[in-house]
């Protein structure tokens, strides 16, 4: 069985995101980008799959601009076996994302696709439910526990209050969620083979999957400053200043 796993070039989880300068959008230039950290444990997750026996080859796809290479060699190194590049300088917004993959999941045919619940940057939580529509196969998102068993597998889900455990037969997909797994850092040998791995480029035009837009961002702000703390002299001064000043008592 083959496993697709997407990873996705987001901004650093430890960088600030700043308002680029005309408010349509997250300034990218000169920051440090990463993979989506849900993405490293769909990776770390069909790395494990495989070596129990129950997969033979991991595929890390990426959709973007030409760096996303970065992205896929930095799953490669991890353990992935070969990636695929799917590149274009132009938006991608979920659908076009799950379009793609389709496309791909055809050429390739996977036993099982894992994506990240949701990428730190648009924050969509789409992408993994609109491939799973796309392809007509079932889906076990928000991940916290995967067991294959011969053409099904058992997926404990994180949900409101509790966990969930479902049934779904393979072919099928994957959201992950934190609680997964804790993902292996790459080691340094690694790293160097993985310059040697095989990275396909190809084209949305070449996958024949319309890329565009359906929403238009209007504006994007950054959040109101907050104002700074106040020290009260006594409980009774803090009880007239919520009354009074903050007219919440
Ligand atoms: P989203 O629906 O945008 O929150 O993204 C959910 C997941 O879809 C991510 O965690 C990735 O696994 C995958 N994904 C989204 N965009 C891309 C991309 N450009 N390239 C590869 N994978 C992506």
């Amino acid at each position: 069985m083959k496993i697709l796993v997407a990873v996705k070039r987001v901004l650093d989880y430890n960088v600030k995101a700043r308002v680029n300068a005309d408010g349509t959008g997250i300034d990218l230039a000169n920051v440090k980008m990463s993979m989506n950290p849900f993405d490293e444990i769909a990776v770390e997750e069909a790395l494990r799959i495989k070596e129990a026996g129950k997969a033979d080859e991991v595929i890390a796809v990426s959709m973007g601009v030409k760096q996303s290479q970065e992205t896929i060699r930095t799953a490669l190194a991890m353990g992935a076996d070969r990636g695929i590049l799917v590149e274009t300088d132009n938006e991608l917004q979920p659908l076009a994302i799950a379009k793609l993959l389709a496309a791909i999941a055809a050429r390739e045919e996977p036993g099982l696709v894992i994506v990240g619940k949701q990428a730190i940057d648009d924050d969509s939580n789409q992408t993994g439910q609109m491939f799973a529509a796309l392809m007509d196969w079932p889906q076990a998102t928000f991940a916290s526990k995967v067991d294959i068993d011969g053409d099904s597998m058992k997926v404990t889900r994180e949900v409101d209050g509790g966990l969930e455990s479902i049934q779904v037969s393979l072919p099928a997909l994957i959201t992950t969620d934190l609680r997964l797994n804790e993902p292996r850092y790459a080691k340094l040998p690694n790293i160097m083979k993985a310059k040697k791995k095989q990275l396909d480029v190809l084209t949305p035009e070449e996958l024949e999957v319309d890329i565009s837009p359906r929403l238009v961002t209007v504006k994007v702000e950054e959040p109101p400053t907050r104002k700074a703390g106040e020290i009260v002299g006594s409980v009774a001064e803090l009880v007239d200043k919520l009354r009074n000043e903050a007219k919440v008592i």
